[in-house]
């Protein structure tokens, strides 16, 4: 329930002044729908005017004039304007109105009165003149010009005085509201309150109050990133409220650990003990498992389903492609076989008696894991008692396909794996409602990429060593990327690429592209795993997870368009065996200082979430383009890179705050309730949700 303090602001537009059927679509449109949408917009810079005359004023800058109307001209032709000669005691200046009638101008001011006027000084010729001054006004209502003056945002038809004109309003209507926030931070942060933060935001003095870094836009930010954040957290609070019996580590997953011939790292104990303690704890498990390709996500998920087993329940394993259902399939099979765990693979290949049998065999509670694709929640798939699903690659993926799968159970624990690291504070913005673990740390034994940069001119060299290479047994990836516009003439350009190697080097060189069907693409990779492909030519990133242990060499030509999570990804396909593996950035010189600062960056660490963090602060330095594409949600205050350190803080607020009153009915907990509704976070948040 809305509480009644907020009733004004989130009256429609129209409510305000001056809002009437021409404006409101505007208004609407440029800000939202509710006054509070016209509170919330910001000035995005400022102008200061100054007092001037003829002899001082400066071209260029905004300033006012007392000056004497002296006469009309009317323009010299049709596309002419109107010009008001004024003179100020020191010179004269021009005022130049197009597509105005003198006559009115005439009426509201004339000839032989004094006006201030004021506006953006231009020098047209020898003459000073103010095209379309921004006030002009008797000298008796000087209070009228503000000496500094906010800009928002505008749109055609809608200039931003009229658009500070409505967002003052709204701040008049702005009411006081409880504090929501800890006093001992707002003190510690030098945060005024939220109304007061809202005014300076309003009504800036300088260029310093309109910063995202001063205290009341700070205070403005951590208000919204912490609604998001309580948000997130209520919503992890409540799907931990569905029970789900408990499920102790089982004597099965043990056996298959001692028989591994491998111990498993730290990081991926941790992140079992972190899984194990979800089941045990009776209410439903929703974890996000993170962690690099090759960190051995897979082996964690595994040990996970056979402790459900144990328990008597199944398990499943989705794959966002065939050839990586096959590839989880086939690690898993024989190590869970020999724990008396069946496993069964279904994928779109199933057809007639074959799949009948291992439907039956889910159906039934024979098989107690199931891996597969999207064929896995067709509505024939039905699970005798399914009660953990995990999704791999788990981008790939809707949310209502997560939750067609989760509904072949009941309180069917979550386990969605991701082989993309990403830095701690997209984490909490975009999965703040899931629990996370994070593998960050590799397996032992694996040699790090070589990794180097080369000019496209040296390609040759490339390929001669890429010949030596593939002639004593290696095979290598060789990556083309999508740039022209046209899929056509990117894809050209690899088929080329793949006809230049045939020539140079041999005949066995695959092609994978995104035109290509599903199962011919699916044909070409499973040659290159087995070996049958020497180099790999792809136009679109290869799958992230399939695993060619043979595979020691990445090429990957124009790197520079590549972002620095792809590439990482990209080099994260070879290096896998514990032979000594190469990665090859060709770049199209001359690089930009951005451009070198990544591939610098990638050449000197291998470690995902490093290379993660570094790969944001070089979009936050960067365009607004950079910001969009980052992933992070729509906020109307907060800067997640400006503002990173109060994503942190939310978070943990948001943690501490339901941790000691759950239900927020304290005092504060009403306020925040306030806060919250007043961002509404609560209805605009669905598209992560993991169900
Ligand atoms: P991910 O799914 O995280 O990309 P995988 O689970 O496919 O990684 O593991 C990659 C490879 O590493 C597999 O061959 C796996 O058997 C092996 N592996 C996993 N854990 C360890 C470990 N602790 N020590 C050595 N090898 C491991
Ligand atoms: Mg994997």
């Amino acid at each position: 329930m809305r509480p009644e303090i907020l009733f004004p602001l989130f009256a429609p537009v129209s409510t305000l002044k001056g809002v009437g059927p021409r404006i409101k679509p505007l208004l609407e449109k440029l800000a939202g729908p509710i006054v509070r949408d016209v509170l919330f917009l910001r000035p995005h810079s400022l102008i200061q005017r100054r007092s001037a005359t003829v002899v001082t004023a400066e071209e260029g800058q905004v300033e006012t004039f007392l000056v004497e109307i002296d006469a009309y001209q009317a323009p010299r032709g049709p596309q002419q304007p109107w010009k008001v000669k004024t003179f100020d005691g020191t010179g004269t200046l021009d005022l130049i109105f197009f597509g105005a009638f003198g006559a009115q101008l005439e009426a509201k001011h004339p000839v032989g009165s004094q006006r201030l006027v004021s506006g953006k000084v231009e020098r047209f010729g020898l003459t000073l003149q103010i095209a379309h001054p921004d006030y002009m006004v008797p000298p008796e209502r000087a209070a009228d010009i503000p000496e500094t003056e906010a800009i928002y945002p505008a749109t055609a038809g809608l200039p931003h005085r009229t658009v500070r004109k409505f967002a003052l309003e709204a701040l008049d209507k702005a009411p006081n509201l409880p504090e929501w926030q800890d006093p001992a931070w707002l003190a510690r942060e030098g945060f005024p309150s939220w109304r007061e933060a809202l005014s300076r935001a309003h009504l800036p003095r300088n260029e310093q109050d309109i910063s995202a870094q001063a205290p009341h836009q700070r205070r403005l930010a951590f208000d919204e990133l912490l609604a998001h954040q309580l948000a997130l957290a209520q919503r992890k609070a409540e799907r931990r409220r569905a029970l789900s019996p408990p499920v102790p580590a089982s004597r099965l997953a043990d056996g298959l650990e001692a028989n591994l011939p491998f111990r498993l790292t730290s990081a991926q104990n941790r992140a079992l003990a972190e899984i194990r303690g979800d089941l045990q704890s009776g209410q439903k498990m929703s974890r996000l498992l993170q962690g690099d390709v090759g960190s051995g996500k897979t082996v964690v998920s595994m040990l996970a389903m056979l402790d459900l087993a144990a328990a008597g329940g199944q398990s499943t394993l989705m794959a966002p492609t065939e050839i990586l259902a096959r590839q989880h399939f086939e690690t898993l099979a024989v190590p869970l076989a020999g724990q008396g765990i069946q496993t069964i693979l279904l994928t779109g290949r199933d057809k007639g008696a074959q799949r009948a049998a291992k439907l039956q065999a889910l159906a039934s509670g024979e098989a107690q894991i199931a891996v597969g694709t999207h064929a896995l929640f067709q509505d024939e798939v039905h699970f005798k008692s399914l009660r953990l699903a995990i999704i791999d690659e788990q981008h790939r993926f809707g949310v209502a396909e997560r939750q067609r799968l989760q509904a072949k159970g009941d309180a069917v624990h979550l386990l969605a794996m991701s082989a993309t690291p990403i830095p701690r504070t997209l984490e909490l913005t975009n999965y703040g409602d899931l629990d996370v673990s994070r593998i960050d740390e590799k397996p032992p034994g694996r040699t790090p990429v070589a990794t180097r940069a080369m000019p496209m001119t040296r390609v040759s060299e490339v390929e001669a060593r890429l010949r030596t290479a593939v002639a004593s047994g290696a095979q290598a990836f060789w990556i083309c990327p999508l740039v022209s516009d046209s899929e056509l003439i990117d894809l050209k350009a690899a088929e080329t690429r793949a006809m230049e190697l045939r020539e140079r080097i041999g005949p066995s060189i695959g092609l994978v592209h995104g035109k290509l069907p599903a199962a011919e693409k699916d044909a070409v990779m499973a040659d290159f795993a087995d070996g049958k492909i020497s180099i790999l030519v792809a136009t679109t990133v290869v799958e992230v997870g399939v695993n060619v242990p043979n595979a020691t060499i990445m090429v990957i030509e124009q790197a520079e368009r590549f972002g620095l999570a792809q590439l990482h990804q990209l080099r994260g396909r070879v290096g896998r065996g514990s032979a000594e593996s190469a990665c090859v950035l060709l770049y199209d010189p001359p690089l930009s200082e951005i451009a070198q600062r990544r591939l610098d960056i990638l050449r000197r660490t291998d470690d995902g979430f490093l290379i993660a963090e570094r790969d944001l602060e070089l979009r936050g330095g960067g365009d607004a383009v950079g910001l969009r594409q980052s992933g992070f949600p729509a906020y109307r205050f907060a800067d997640p890179f400006i503002h990173r350190d109060l994503i942190l803080a939310a978070g943990d607020d948001a943690r501490l705050i339901l941790a000691r009153d759950p239900q927020m009915t304290s005092e504060r907990g009403k306020a925040l309730q306030v806060l919250q509704e007043l961002f509404d976070w609560r209805e605009t948040m669905s598209l992560k949700d993991a169900g």
